[in-house]
């Protein structure tokens, strides 16, 4: 998977901007505000389909402007391949110059990585970011995970509201039942995917993280289920007991909140280094190396389970890295196409080989 072009019209502060990116890496440098994020986040959008920043479409159309217009070709499955996508007023999608319905059927053409700032809540916030990072990649892999997540969040929403009511309307406990069973179904199955992925995941950034480092501390990663006595052994059968029972346990307590306190929405990833935890414990490199190691550990999974190789995109990564780390980045990421961002190109010199461009107002000079 190779980005041959990149063509963007009237994107954030971008009027008209094209780059033809080498193989390897690719150091976009410039001074702040001249839109090197918004270089990387228009790339993202092809592969994760909404912005990193949580902007709106609109607001990455160009002040003043009507629509926005993105281009990527890319070498990908042994031929030239194309997406192109307009934002604002007038959407579309195109793959291969045929117009699709939705920026869904993007999913899968253009497999990227991303790494910013933004991502360090990953590791430093509450654990919502974390679910949502298993979300993504999760469900950027299985589309049957997409299904049983959105299945039990209507389930959720039900509950809920259904249990604020059931303090006055003792008769609707039989529809309490019903709206458990769903919970049940959909949100054994999520627990059973994100019990795989994170084993997965949990290996491979283990091994990133030791070449990282040097080996200097261990990093861990584990499942946080919110049900009491969790197992990683749990099989499906035994998830749906196990959670049908934690819900059963919670319920007076659930019908006193007004809301549900068991299950897929209070889960968590767990990130330690050394045994310590990541977030209280970890130095603000060790916490940027931890996400890294992530980031980096869910390309091997998408390589794996795709057999593409995604592009990988680092937004600002370098700062706070030591000299090691940032040697281990640049030259050891392996034989995939890289977008680095960064406000001095004196880092080039870490590098063995790849291109550098100067973006200055929105435009390559
Ligand atoms: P830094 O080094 O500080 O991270 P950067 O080069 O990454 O800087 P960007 O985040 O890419 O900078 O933003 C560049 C500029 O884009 C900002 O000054 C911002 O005001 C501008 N911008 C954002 N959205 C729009 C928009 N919709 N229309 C025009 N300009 C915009
Ligand atoms: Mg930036």
């Amino acid at each position: 998977m190779r980005i041959k072009r990149i063509a963007l019209q009237n994107f954030r502060n971008i009027e008209q901007l094209e780059l033809r990116p080498g193989e390897g890496i690719n150091l976009i440098h410039g001074e702040n505000a001249q839109g090197k994020t918004n270089l990387i986040e228009a790339v993202w959008l092809f592969s994760g389909m909404k912005s990193f920043r949580g902007a709106r479409e609109s607001e990455m159309v160009r002040f003043g402007q009507e629509n926005a217009r993105l281009t990527v070709e890319f070498f990908s499955e042994g031929r030239d391949q194309s997406a192109s996508l307009t934002l604002g007023g007038k959407r579309g999608v195109w793959v291969n110059e045929i117009k699709r319905d939705a920026v869904s059927d993007l999913c899968g053409v253009l497999p990227a990585v991303v790494f910013s700032p933004v991502h360090l809540s990953l590791v430093k916030d509450g654990p919502s970011e974390r679910r949502r990072f298993l979300d993504t990649a999760i469900g950027q892999l299985l589309p049957s995970y997409n299904s049983a997540l959105s299945y039990y969040q209507k389930a959720l929403f039900q509950r809920n509201a259904l249990l604020r009511d059931v303090q006055y309307h003792s008769e609707l406990l039989d529809t309490l039942e019903i709206w458990d069973q769903n919970l049940v179904r959909a949100g054994a199955q999520v627990m059973l995917l994100r019990q795989r992925y994170i084993a997965r995941i949990g290996q491979a950034a283990k091994e990133v993280y030791e070449g990282i480092s040097k080996g200097r501390e261990e990093m861990n990663v584990f499942y946080q289920c919110s049900v009491e006595g969790y197992d990683p052994d749990w099989d499906l059968p035994k998830l749906r007991g196990e959670l049908e029972k934690a819900l059963r346990a919670h319920r007076a307590e659930d019908i006193r909140q007004g809301v549900t306190s068991v299950g897929i929405h209070r889960d968590d990833l767990a990130i330690t280094l050394g045994g310590l935890s990541a977030r209280l414990y970890g130095s603000q490199g060790q916490q940027r190396s931890c996400v890294l190691a992530l980031k980096l550990a869910e390309c091997g999974i998408i390589e794996e389970s795709m057999g593409k190789v995604p592009v990988i995109l680092l937004d600002d990564v370098m700062s706070e890295l030591d000299h090691s780390r940032r040697d281990y980045l640049l030259n050891r990421i392996g034989e995939r196409q890289v977008f680095i961002t960064c406000c001095e190109e004196d880092i080039f010199h870490v590098l063995q080989s790849g291109r550098s461009f100067l973006i200055e107002n929105g435009a390559i000079k």
